[in-house]
């Protein structure tokens, strides 16, 4: 059976200086076959898709997501994940990582086997495997995370969750002696690590880099803070060049200040956008029960009833604005935050997170005010709005 060949024409496209030009780009099966500047030349295609001068950016990629629309990892359903998946893709995402926090052995084992099942039937954004974001982490900084569920890495339950291969990432405290194994464990089966909800010092994490460590879990959030004669792990992620530091842009769990000097720190290949987004994403302002506890959506942010931050209601193409409002640099260039990036924090980088020949066709078209209004998954159109 012949591939499905489809010319996505009169888009723009947009260079690291904001230049905007007109293209094209040709479509066969879930890959890009082509694309360029100008008239597409004339050839045969079974669907003409006119993008009607809107931006073209690579579709993003969110590895750490928890929920949207009433629906959470932890008691997930397939059509709920379904239905999480759809609207990943309304907002631009073309993959995520099913990510579970912290609970009980069998409440992360179910969510696992739900993510096996959609894996290959979604209807929006592709799932791309998952990360688990607990349940080995700091008491001492568990966030909204429960710390009754919060434990050492042990080695039966860890190996039950590596040997289903769904995992991509794994973010864990390390300085705790039990967890690290696990994550030389991780970095031999290529698993990404990411300290996270930790309370390492520097020099702790100066220790786990050399064990395996690459990325830091939203940097600035849940961990041990940067001071001038202890630099945390917040110092240490600024300082070595190598971290990964994920970043919930929503101005709300970091200050923009704090944004922009997180990019001047790391530069722009080494900052990772990401939602953090849980069950109330997408829904009304009001009152919610996240991971069982009480918790309120107001002005945009989700707190518990002490206040703490409870994940976001954030998604990726408001971060994306969020980021390029804070640092006044370039959407062409920051758009590789919300792409590239997390495409390459979990080796994914030679298919997805850019828009070049034989990459996957993942894309979104966005107007000026990066409002979404198409997204194509691996050739597909899961998404169109106008
Ligand atoms: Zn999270």
């Amino acid at each position: 059976m012949s591939k499905t060949t489809i010319l996505l024409k009169n888009v723009q496209f947009i260079d690291e200086q904001d230049n905007r030009n007109t293209g094209w780009i040709s479509i066969e099966g879930h890959q890009i076959r082509s694309l360029g500047k100008g008239q597409p030349k004339d050839f045969p295609v079974d669907l003409v898709l006119d993008g009607q001068g809107l931006t073209v950016l690579p579709g993003f990629i969110d590895v750490h997501t928890h929920g949207a629309l009433g629906h959470e990892m932890l008691g997930i359903t397939e059509p709920g994940l379904q239905e999480m998946s759809r609207f990943y893709a309304s907002h631009g995402v073309t993959g995520f990582l099913a990510t579970p926090w912290t609970a009980s052995h069998e409440a992360i084992r179910d969510a696992l086997k739900v993510t096996r099942a959609v894996m290959g039937n979604e209807v929006g954004a592709k799932i791309l495997g998952a990360h688990l974001e607990g349940p080995w982490l700091s008491v001492a900084r568990c966030g909204a995370q429960d710390k009754s569920f919060i434990r050492p890495a042990g080695r039966e339950e860890a190996l039950e969750f590596l040997n289903t291969d769904l995992i991509r990432l794994v973010a864990v405290a390390p300085e705790v002696p039990e967890n690290e194994w696990l994550i030389r464990e991780c970095t031999r089966r290529g698993i990404t690590v990411s300290a996270g909800h930790t309370n390492a010092t520097y020099a702790q994490i100066q220790a786990a880099i050399q064990m395996g460590v690459t990325q830091v879990t939203h940097c600035f959030n849940a961990m041990s803070p940067f001071n001038h004669r202890e630099p945390g792990t917040v110092g240490a992620a600024l300082d070595f060049p190598q971290l990964m530091c994920e970043l919930i842009a929503d101005n709300i769990h970091v200050h923009p200040a704090a944004m922009r000097l997180l990019v001047k720190a790391k530069g722009v290949d080494h900052v990772i956008l990401i939602s953090d987004s849980i069950n109330a994403a997408g829904m009304p302002e009001g009152d919610y029960l996240f991971k069982d506890a009480h918790v309120t959506v107001k002005d945009g942010a989700v707190r518990l009833d002490d206040g703490t931050l409870a994940g976001s209601i954030l998604t990726m193409e408001r971060a994306l604005a969020n980021i390029v409002a804070a640092t006044g640099r370039p959407l062409g260039e920051m758009v590789r935050l919300a792409s590239f990036n997390p495409a390459k924090a979990i080796h994914l980088e030679e298919h997805k997170g850019h828009l070049s020949r034989n990459a996957d066709a993942d894309l979104v078209l966005v107007d000026e005010k990066l409002q979404v209004h198409l997204t194509m998954v691996e050739g597909k159109v899961v998404y169109k709005q106008f």
